[in-house]
């Protein structure tokens, strides 16, 4: 199957609605960070770039993607061309229904984790309390109009059965606590560091790295470690070298053209 798509000032759409981009979110291509982004270091300048990016946010959530590229990429039209392509495995001990692509991928992070979890009590304390993973769900993210990547079966929840003292997800902080883009490390939860780098490693990023936190969340993102890949490769970048650079905040506009073939090697 062939499609063509066009990049549209950050969208991405099928040539016919390259006009109307205005009314379709941007697709961020963040560079995903590879240290935890710590907000006692912010300066005032960049604490004001969060506050207004934290804005723009909220802007955008009253826009969807243009979602052809997804539903190209991810092969499923709509909700019930996906749900073919959905597959039912334990992980961790718990059934979660995934798409298809991530099928080997979460097995080998399971096999990887288990294994550990032998002579890792701390690890195995983790996997035993944890709820119920939710995984595939057609829905909207919260407080917003576009799909979040659990409606691509994309995406896992793991929470632990107790409930949390910890920030855990910025949405439910942001109600009580205007400052919630500052909340120290300390006081988010995370899952072991084991955990998070199992998925890392299989292509996954974890939602505790983004400026809006959620630190229960792994979704299925190899183009992002690609992007990195490729700035790492070319040696001197300094969107890489600098640590404040190596940071969610800062947005690039992939200079690939072909966004197409650069995802379909991954996919
Ligand atoms: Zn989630």
């Amino acid at each position: 199957m062939d499609r063509s798509f066009v990049w549209a000032h950050g969208r991405i759409v099928p040539p016919e609605k390259r006009a109307l981009w205005a009314s379709f979110r941007p697709y961020a291509f963040e560079v995903y960070p590879r240290e935890l982004f710590d907000p006692k270091n912010y300066s005032p300048a960049e604490a004001a770039e969060l506050r207004a990016l934290a804005e723009q946010e909220e802007r955008y959530n009253d826009l969807d993607y243009e979602n052809s590229f997804r539903a190209f990429l991810y092969d499923g039209e709509d909700r019930r061309g996906l749900e073919e392509r959905l597959v039912r495995i334990n992980f961790l001990g718990r059934a979660v229904t995934v798409h298809r692509i991530i099928r080997d991928a979460l097995l080998r992070i399971d096999n990887a984790l288990t294994s550990e979890s032998r002579t890792d009590a701390e690890l195995k304390r983790f996997i035993d309390s944890l709820a119920p993973i939710g995984a595939y769900n057609w829905r909207r993210v919260r407080g917003g109009r576009s799909l979040s990547y659990h409606s691509w079966g994309l995406a896992l929840d793991l929470q632990r059965q107790q409930r949390e003292t910890k920030a855990v997800y910025w949405q439910w902080e942001k109600d009580r606590n205007s400052n919630w883009i500052f909340i120290p490390l300390e006081d988010r939860w995370q899952p072991p560091e084991k955990v998070i780098q199992a998925f890392e490693y299989e292509g996954f990023i974890w939602g505790g790295k983004w400026l809006f936190f959620d630190t229960m969340h792994f979704e299925y993102r190899p183009e992002l470690h690609e992007i990195n890949r490729l700035l790492a490769a070319r040696e001197g970048d300094s969107r890489i070298v600098s640590p404040r650079n190596d940071a969610a905040i800062h947005h690039i506009v992939p200079q690939v053209v072909d966004v197409q073939n650069f995802w379909r090697a991954w996919f």
